[in-house]
C-alpha cells in the first residue's frame, strides 16, 4: 500500500494498493479503479464482542481476543495433502491454539511476535483450546490500543471475498480509500438528493464501508440503489431522445386496402384491448419518428392478430414487415396461421406488395425464411425480400444475416422477444434505410421494475384480457414416486383421447433410442438458437445423485407400450427434426391425425392448437415457472377446458414451491412477480435477456420498494436530460454514464 496520497475514483487499484489485492479484483469482480472498489459492497455486517480474557474461553461460545503469536508450526495433514498450519497465541499467562487448513497467506502474516485480535468459535482438539481458521487482524504494536478501541466500535463489514483477497483486505483497503480520497463524485444533483431524502454520496459510502456499532447500514445502500437506478434511467431518457429525434418514415394507414379487407373477413370480433393495441400502434406508426413499443400480454390473448393488423398497416402504406419468431417451429406456424388468416389477400405470386389485383383487390405475397429451408426456397423468398414482393415476411433469426437485404423494411416485430437478445432485435432494425418502427411482444410478462430497467426505451403497451370462449386451465402437481398416481395420468391421457381431444407431453431432453444423452437445449433448434431450457438453468436443486431425466423417444416408446395407451396416435417432435420433418408432424398434429405429441420445450412458445386439451410435462421441476406457464398456455385454447399435469420425482423444497405456484394461479402476471421473488438476486434476466441496460447488481428488480425507487429515479433523470440532454451541467452523473456505458460494451463483445 504505496500512493496514499492523491487518491482519486480514477486511480486504479493495482497502482493504489498493488498486483496482489489489485489482480484478482480486477479479474474477478471487475474492479479496476477506486470509484469501482467503493462499489465493492458488503454481504453482511457481524457486531464486534466484547474482548474476552484468555483466561476465560468457553467451548462453543464465539470469542474475540487481543494476543501475540507465541509459536508458529507447519507440518504436513495426515489424512490428505497439503499442510497443517498451527500458530498459538498467548497473553504471557494463557494460551490458545489456531488452526489453519490452508497456511497461505496466514503463515505470512502471524509471523512470530506478531499482536492481533483474532475471533472465532472456540472448539477443542486433542484436550486444547482452539480457534478454527479465525477472522483475525494484524495490529500495528503503538497504535494497537487505538485500533481494538476502533475495531470495537465498528460492525465488521464482510465482503465477497476472491481468491486470495480477504474480507478484512478489504475492509482495510476501503479505509484507506474513504480516508484518502480527495473527491467522491456525486452524480446526483443536490435537489434531487433533498427531495428524496437521500444521503450524499460520501457519507453513504462511509455509512456501507464503515457502521459505526449500533446503526442501520439501510440509508447507505438505498443510495447505493438509488444512484444505479438514476444513471441507468439516464442512459435510457437520452436514448428515447435520441429515437425520438431520428426520422422514420411515417406509415399511414388508408381505410381501403389490406388491413380493411382483413378486418372485414377476420372470423372473430377483436377484444377491446385488441382494439386498443390496434389504435395506438397505427397512430405511432403513422409518426414520423420509429415506434418502440413492448406489447406483453398473457399467453393466449391474441398477439399475432395485433402483429398481423400492424404489418398490413404498413403494407398498405408501401413498406415491407418482417415477423421474427424464436423457433423454426413458431416461424412456420406463423407462416401458416397468417396466410390462412390473410386467405384471399395473400398471393404466392410476385404481385408487387400491396399490389391489386384487378379480380381480387389488394393483396400481398407473405415469405418465410429459416435455417432449414432448401437452398432453392430460401433464394426464392430472398429474392421476394429483396425486390419488395413480399410484404410480410416470416423468419427465424435467419433472417438477421448479413445477405438478407429488404426492399423497404417498414416495420420489425420480434415475437417472443424473452427468447431472444436485444442485439438481435437491433441487428434486424439496422436492415431498414431509415430506422423502422419495432414492436416487440412477449407473453413472459414483465414485473414493472424490469420493463422499466430493461425496456426503459420502450413505451408498454399490455393486453390483459383473454378473448372470450377460453376455457380455464386446472393445474396439479404429480408425484413421479407414486406409481398409481402415474399410471392415473396415462389412464386421464387415453380418456382425453377418447373424448376427440389431443394431448402434448414434455420432456426435458430429446435422448434417442440408441442414446440416452444430450438435454435438449443442446442445439434445439436447428437454426443454432439454443434457447429452450434456459429458464431452468436459474432454478438447478441440488438434488444429487442426477436423476434419469425423460427423454421424447424413451417416452414415446414406453407411451406406445402402454396398453392404457393402446391404438392411440403417439408422434415425436423436438428441435434436431430436419424442418421438413417438424413442419409434417406439426401440421398433422394440428389437423387431428396425431393424438399425443411428445415433444420438447420446441412447443413452449405460440404453437396454437385448439383441440388440445390436456399438457402432461415430465420432470417439470427442470423447467422454470415462466416456461412452464408458457408451455400450459398451449391447452384449453379451443373452449375446452385444459388440464396440465406436472410430473416431479424430486423433493427439494425449492422446486416444489415453484410448482405449487403455478398449480396456484394462471395469472401470469402473479407468475412473474412470484418468479422473479423465488430466484436468486441477479439471476433475473438470465444470460439471454441480458443486453444493454439490464444487469443491476444493487437493485432489487422483484421488490415492491425498489419499484417505487426505480419510478422516482426514472422520473427524476428524465427531468435531468431534458434539461440538459448532454449532461454538460452534470459533470459527474456524465462520467457514471461514461463508465456504464464501457462497461455494457465490454459485456457486450464478451458475449460475441
Ligand atoms: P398469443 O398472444 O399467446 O400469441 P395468439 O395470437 O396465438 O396468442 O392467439 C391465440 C388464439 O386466439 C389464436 O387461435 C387466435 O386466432 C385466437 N384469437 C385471437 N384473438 C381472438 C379474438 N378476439 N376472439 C377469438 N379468438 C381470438
Ligand atoms: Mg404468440
Amino acid at each position: 500500500m504505496t500512493t496514499r496520497s492523491a487518491l482519486t475514483e480514477d486511480t486504479l487499484v493495482v497502482k493504489a494498493f498493488g498486483k496482489r489485492l489489485g489482480q484478482p479484483l480486477a479479474t474477478h469482480k471487475g474492479v479496476h479503479t477506486v470509484g469501482d472498489l467503493l462499489e465493492l459492497i458488503p454481504r453482511r455486517y457481524l457486531t464486534p464482542q466484547e474482548l474476552t480474557d484468555l483466561g476465560d474461553l468457553v467451548v462453543g461460545e464465539s470469542t474475540t481476543v487481543v494476543a501475540k503469536v507465541r509459536d508458529v508450526q507447519l507440518r504436513p495433514m495426515r489424512q490428505r495433502r497439503g499442510q497443517l498450519l498451527t500458530v498459538i497465541i498467548g497473553d504471557g499467562r494463557h494460551e490458545l491454539d489456531l488452526t489453519f487448513f490452508r497456511p497461505y497467506p496466514h503463515k505470512d502474516r502471524l509471523t512470530l511476535g506478531a499482536l492481533g485480535i483474532f475471533t472465532g468459535t472456540i472448539g477443542r482438539y486433542a484436550g486444547r483450546l482452539q480457534l478454527t481458521h479465525p477472522e483475525y487482524q494484524v495490529l500495528d504494536e503503538h497504535s494497537a490500543d487505538e485500533t481494538v478501541q476502533d475495531l470495537q466500535s465498528h460492525q465488521i463489514p464482510i465482503y465477497p471475498t476472491t481468491g486470495a483477497v480477504t474480507s478484512l483486505n478489504l475492509r482495510t483497503a476501503m479505509g484507506v480509500v474513504l480516508d484518502s480520497i480527495d473527491r467522491i463524485r456525486e452524480p446526483l444533483p443536490e435537489d434531487v438528493r433533498r427531495k428524496r431524502g437521500l444521503l450524499d454520496r460520501r457519507a453513504a459510502l462511509e455509512l456501507v464501508h464503515r457502521p459505526e456499532v449500533g446503526v442501520s447500514v439501510e440509508p447507505g445502500r438505498r443510495r447505493m440503489r438509488y444512484d444505479e437506478a438514476f444513471v441507468l434511467q439516464a442512459i435510457l431518457a437520452q436514448r428515447r431522445r435520441v429515437a425520438a429525434q431520428s426520422p422514420s418514415v411515417p406509415r399511414v394507414a388508408i381505410s381501403d386496402g389490406l388491413l380493411a379487407a382483413f378486418d372485414a373477413r377476420l372470423p372473430f370480433a377483436l377484444t377491446a384491448g385488441q382494439q386498443e393495441a390496434g389504435r395506438v400502434l397505427l397512430d405511432e406508426l403513422a409518426r414520423p419518428h420509429p415506434m418502440q413499443r413492448l406489447l406483453q400480454g398473457e399467453v393466449g390473448s391474441g398477439k399475432t392478430v395485433i402483429a398481423v393488423r400492424a404489418m398490413l398497416a404498413v403494407v398498405d402504406a408501401g413498406g415491407q414487415a418482417a415477423l421474427l419468431a424464436p423457433t423454426e417451429v413458431l416461424a412456420a406456424q406463423h407462416f401458416r396461421s397468417i396466410t390462412q388468416l390473410l386467405g384471399p389477400l395473400a398471393t404466392s405470386g410476385m404481385l408487387p406488395f400491396g399490389g391489386t389485383d384487378p379480380e381480387r383487390g389488394p393483396v400481398t405475397s407473405v415469405a418465410l425464411l429459416t435455417g432449414g429451408q432448401s437452398a432453392g426456397e430460401r433464394r426464392t423468398a430472398l429474392a421476394s425480400i429483396a425486390s419488395g414482393a413480399a410484404g410480410i415476411v416470416i423468419g427465424t433469426h435467419a433472417l438477421i444475416q448479413a445477405h438478407v437485404e429488404f426492399f423497404d423494411l417498414g416495420l420489425v416485430i420480434v415475437d417472443e422477444q424473452h427468447r431472444f437478445g436485444v442485439e438481435q432485435r437491433d441487428a434486424l432494425r439496422e436492415k431498414g434505410k431509415n430506422p423502422p418502427h419495432v414492436l416487440v411482444m412477449t407473453a413472459t410478462p414483465i414485473p414493472r421494475t424490469v420493463a422499466m430497467t430493461v425496456f426503459g426505451d420502450m413505451e408498454t403497451l399490455t393486453l390483459r384480457e383473454l378473448p372470450a370462449g377460453r376455457s380455464p386451465i386446472v393445474t396439479h402437481v404429480v408425484e413421479a414416486s407414486k406409481p398409481a398416481w402415474v399410471a392415473r395420468t396415462w389412464q386421464r391421457v387415453a380418456e382425453e383421447v377418447a373424448k376427440g381431444h389431443q394431448v402434448y407431453v414434455v420432456c426435458p431432453k430429446i435422448g434417442s433410442t440408441a442414446e440416452q444423452g444430450g438435454p435438449a437445449s443442446e442445439g434445439e433448434d436447428a437454426d443454432g438458437m439454443d434457447a429452450v431450457t434456459d429458464d431452468a438453468d436459474g432454478h438447478e436443486d441440488t438434488d444429487a445423485p442426477e436423476r434419469t431425466l425423460a427423454g421424447v423417444y424413451a417416452v414415446t416408446d414406453q407411451l406406445r407400450a402402454d396398453p392404457a395407451l393402446a391404438g392411440l396416435r403417439v408422434a415425436t417432435l423436438h428441435g434436431r427434426l430436419d424442418s421438413g420433418e417438424k413442419d409434417r408432424v406439426m401440421t398433422e398434429f394440428a389437423a387431428g391425425r396425431i393424438d399425443v405429441l411428445v415433444a420438447t420445450t420446441v412447443i413452449e412458445v405460440g404453437v396454437d392448437v385448439r383441440n388440445a386439451s390436456m399438457m402432461v410435462v415430465l420432470d417439470a421441476d427442470r423447467f422454470g415457472l415462466s416456461q412452464l406457464h408458457q408451455l400450459r398456455g398451449r391447452v384449453g385454447r379451443g373452449g375446452v377446458p385444459g388440464l396440465c399435469l406436472l410430473m416431479t420425482g424430486t423433493d427439494a423444497s425449492s422446486a416444489r414451491e415453484r410448482l405449487d405456484a403455478l398449480a396456484s394461479t394462471t395469472d401470469g402476471f402473479e407468475l412473474a412477480r412470484r418468479d422473479v421473488q423465488l430466484r436468486r438476486e441477479g439471476d433475473i434476466l438470465g444470460a439471454r435477456q441480458s443486453g444493454r441496460g439490464s444487469s443491476v447488481r444493487f437493485l432489487r428488480l422483484g421488490h415492491a420498494d425498489d419499484e417505487a425507487l426505480i419510478e422516482a429515479a426514472r422520473h427524476d433523470a428524465t427531468a435531468v436530460v431534458d434539461l440538459d440532454p448532454e449532461l454538460t451541467q452534470h459533470p459527474d452523473l456524465a462520467a457514471r454514464v461514461a463508465a456504464r456505458l464501457d462497461e455494457e460494451q465490454a459485456a457486450y463483445l464478451e458475449r460475441g
